[in-house]
C-alpha cells in the first residue's frame, strides 16, 4: 500500500510497490497537484464581486478552467516533497564528466540576491543601471583577461548559444571577406554533440577530424582535411576526453595559414583558467561557460550563460548589446550598423549570472582561481590512480586534466554495461558519472569530480567505484541489472520521454504509465 496522498486511500496498484521507499516520509511516489486537489474546492477565499460589465469583449473564457484548489500548505509540501527527490550538488557529489557540477558558493546567491541586481528591470533607463552595467564591464575584462582576447559576447545564454554565436561571427567575418565559399567545417571525433550541431544548424556542412591513438588529435590530419573550402575547426581543449591537446598551437597555426578560423569549444576551461591563456594558442572564439567553470548553478534546466571571448579578428563581428564607454558613463550599445551580427537574445543575457561568475571570481582572486584548477585536475588524478589496475582506461599514458576517461573493457564477461554499472551506483549513493560519452571510447565513463570535493569525499567515492567493481567481476551481474532498487524510479525509458513528452495532464492517464 503507498502512503500519504494526503489523506486519500490509494489505488492497490499503485507502482511504488516496485520500489523501495527508505525513508517512507520522503514520498517515492508524489502525486500531480490535479491529483491531489480539485476543481470544486478552492484554497483561498475571496468575496464575491459584482461585475458590472465585462471588459473582455468576447473573448471571456466559456469554459471552466479546471485548475485543482489548494490550500498554501497543500501547495508548498507538494513542491517541497518533489525538490527532496532531486539529487543535487547540494545533497551529494556530482562526479558528471564535462558538465563540472562544482559547489556553487553561497556568497554568489547572497551577492544575486542585492536588490540593486535582483529587483532591476532590462527597460530601466541606463542611467539608472549603471552599477549593473559596470558589473558586466568588470566581468567581460576578467573573460578577456583569463583568455587574452580582444571582445566578448556576454549575452549567449548557455554553452550550445555560445557556439552559435561564435560561429556567426565566423561565417559574417568570411562573407565581409568575400570568402562565402568556405563551406565546411572541421570537428575531430570526440567533440560533444553540441559542435557539430552548431555548423550544421549554420548550414555548414561536418568534416570529421579523426583522434589517434592516445585520444588527441594530431596536426597532420587537421593539415590533411584543410583547404580553400574550410571555414572553421571547432576543437575542444582540454577535449573530451580530459587531456590537454598537445599540438593545439600548431592546429591553430595550420588553421591560420589556410584562411580558417579557430573555434575553441571552452566548456572545459575550468581545467585551465588562471593557468593557460587561450589567446596564445590562437583561438578565434571560445564559449565559457559560467555555469561549468565559474560555479553558476547548472542543472534542471539552468539558466546557463555561454559568454564568447573573441580575438582582434573576430570582435567586431560580435553581436549587440555591447558596452562601451561614453565620458564618464557606461553605455549598452543596442543597435549597430556595420558588421555586429544584430541580437541573439532578448535583452542583455542571465544578469543573475554574471553576478554570481563575477562573484567567484573576486573571491577567488587571479591567484585562486588558478588554484581552484590545479586542485581540479589534481582530484581527477587522484582518481584516476586509485580506480587504475581495477578500471580500465584507454588513455593512461599521461596524468589528466579535470576528468578521467574509463572505458568498459573491465566489465567484459561480467554481463554488466556501463548502464547497470551507473545504475548501481544510484543505489550506493552516488550520482552516476557522464556515460557512453565521448562516442570515441567504448562504454565511457567520464568521471569530473571538481575542486570542490574533500579527499574524504574522494575517498569514499573511490571505495565504492572499487567495490562495485570487486562485485560485477564476482558474478553478482543481477544486481547491477536490477538497479537501482532505492531510487523512486527505476529505469526509464528515456528516449521516449525525450521524444514524446507528455506535458499535459489529462485525468485518464496515470503519471506512472506515462513515465515507466
Ligand atoms: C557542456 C558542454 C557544451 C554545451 O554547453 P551547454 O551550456 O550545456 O549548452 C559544449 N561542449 C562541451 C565539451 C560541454 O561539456
Amino acid at each position: 500500500m503507498s502512503m500519504n496522498r494526503q489523506g486519500r486511500p490509494s489505488s492497490p496498484d499503485s507502482a511504488v510497490s516496485n520500489t523501495s521507499p527508505g525513508n517512507a516520509a520522503l514520498l517515492p511516489d508524489e502525486p500531480l497537484l490535479f491529483e491531489i486537489g480539485d476543481t470544486d474546492h478552492s484554497g483561498v477565499d475571496l468575496p464575491d464581486v459584482e461585475i458590472s460589465g465585462s471588459r473582455l469583449g468576447g473573448h471571456a473564457r466559456k469554459t471552466p478552467l479546471d485548475l485543482p484548489g489548494l490550500t498554501e500548505p497543500e501547495a508548498m509540501r507538494h513542491y517541497v516533497r518533489l525538490s527532496r527527490l532531486n539529487y543535487s550538488i547540494d545533497s551529494g557529489m556530482y562526479p558528471l564528466g564535462s558538465c563540472t557540477m562544482k559547489h556553487n558558493p553561497r556568497l554568489n546567491e547572497k551577492m544575486a540576491r542585492l536588490p540593486g541586481f535582483a529587483d532591476i528591470h532590462p527597460l530601466q533607463p541606463q542611467s539608472t543601471v549603471q552599477g549593473a552595467i559596470e558589473l558586466m564591464q568588470q566581468l567581460a575584462d576578467w573573460l578577456m583577461t583569463l583568455t587574452n582576447t580582444s571582445g566578448v559576447a556576454l549575452s549567449p545564454k548557455a554553452g550550445a548559444h555560445g557556439e552559435l554565436c561564435g560561429m556567426m561571427a565566423i561565417k559574417a567575418a568570411h562573407e565581409a571577406h568575400g570568402e562565402s565559399h568556405r563551406k565546411i567545417v572541421l570537428v575531430p571525433e570526440s567533440a560533444h554533440g553540441t559542435n557539430p550541431a552548431t555548423a550544421a544548424f549554420l548550414g555548414y556542412q561536418v568534416r570529421s577530424i579523426p583522434a589517434a591513438e592516445d585520444g588527441t588529435v594530431r596536426v597532420a590530419e587537421v593539415e590533411a582535411a584543410l583547404g580553400p573550402d574550410v571555414a572553421a575547426i571547432m576543437l575542444t581543449n582540454p577535449n573530451t576526453c580530459g587531456l590537454f591537446e598537445p599540438e593545439v598551437k600548431a592546429i591553430a597555426d595550420a588553421v591560420h595559414a589556410a584562411g580558417a578560423y579557430f573555434y575553441c569549444d571552452g566548456a572545459n576551461f575550468n581545467a585551465i583558467m588562471g593557468v593557460v591563456r587561450p589567446g596564445d594558442l590562437g583561438i578565434d572564439a571560445m564559449h565559457i561557460n559560467l555555469h561549468k567553470t565559474f560555479s553558476t548553478p547548472h542543472g534542471g534546466g539552468g539558466p546557463g550563460s555561454g559568454p564568447v571571448v573573441l580575438s582582434e579578428a573576430l570582435a567586431p563581428f560580435a553581436p549587440v548589446p555591447f558596452i562601451r564607454r561614453d565620458g564618464d558613463a557606461l553605455k549598452l550599445v543596442e543597435h549597430a550598423d556595420g558588421e555586429a551580427l544584430g541580437r541573439l537574445t532578448a535583452f542583455h543575457g542571465q544578469m543573475g549570472m554574471y553576478v554570481r561568475a563575477l562573484t567567484y571570481m573576486l573571491s577567488h582572486g587571479a591567484d585562486g582561481l588558478a588554484q581552484a584548477a590545479r586542485d581540479a585536475v589534481l582530484n581527477a588524478n587522484y582518481i584516476k590512480a586509485q580506480l587504475s589496475g581495477t578500471f580500465s582506461m584507454p588513455f593512461n599514458s599521461q596524468p589528466c586534466m579535470h576528468e578521467v576517461l574509463c572505458d568498459d573493457a573491465f566489465l567484459k564477461g561480467t554481463g554488466v554495461s556501463t548502464l547497470d554499472f551507473a545504475k548501481a551506483m544510484i543505489d550506493e549513493g552516488l550520482h552516476p558519472m557522464t556515460m557512453y560519452f565521448p562516442l570515441v571510447v567504448h562504454g565511457a565513463m567520464l568521471i569530473e569530480p571538481t575542486e570542490s570535493e574533500s579527499r574524504q569525499t574522494l575517498d569514499r567515492f573511490v571505495q565504492t567505484m572499487l567495490g562495485l567493481a570487486a562485485r560485477a567481476k564476482a558474478g553478482e551481474a543481477e544486481a547491477f541489472t536490477a538497479a537501482p532498487l532505492t531510487a523512486p524510479r527505476r529505469r526509464l525509458d528515456e528516449t521516449q520521454a525525450a521524444r514524446q513528452p507528455k506535458l499535459k495532464w489529462e485525468p485518464e492517464t496515470t503519471p506512472l504509465q506515462a513515465a515507466e
